[in-house]
């Protein structure tokens, strides 16, 4: 799970505000104004069909890097990279379920006929 902040136009605001922007993998999963609090994220099946979509590249993705890294520099590849790749990896792939399965908790009350992009003000 990675962490922006970017400049962003804040509906709310009426004016231009820092966001904290939260990225799933490659997928946007949300845009929080860092003045008002209003949060921008897309719908949660959304969210999750980009995510499984996005996860499946890297994982097409990564046996090609691990290879051309490893013909490359075997030793360092055996003595840092794989142990590296094969543990450290794993679990950032659970945090990232982790923070899926926590923002579907959270927005699983919301109404099915929600707007595809949800706007939300501080103090849910
Ligand atoms: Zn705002």
């Amino acid at each position: 799970m990675q962490r922006y902040l970017v400049a962003l136009q804040c509906l709310p605001c009426r004016t231009e505000r820092p966001h904290a922007v939260t990225y799933l993998g490659n997928v946007f999963a949300s845009a929080t104004c860092t003045v008002c609090g209003a949060t921008a994220r897309p719908r949660t099946d959304v969210l999750i069909a980009q995510y499984v979509r996005d996860f499946e590249q890297r994982l097409v993705r990564k046996p090609g890097r691990m290879l051309t890294r490893a013909r490359r520099d075997p030793v360092t590849f055996v003595l840092h990279y794989l142990p590296h790749g094969l543990v450290s990896k794993p679990r950032e792939v659970l945090q990232e379920w982790e923070a899926l399965v926590r923002l579907n908790a959270a927005t699983s009350t919301a109404p099915p006929d929600a707007e595809p992009a949800e706007v939300r003000t501080a103090g849910r």
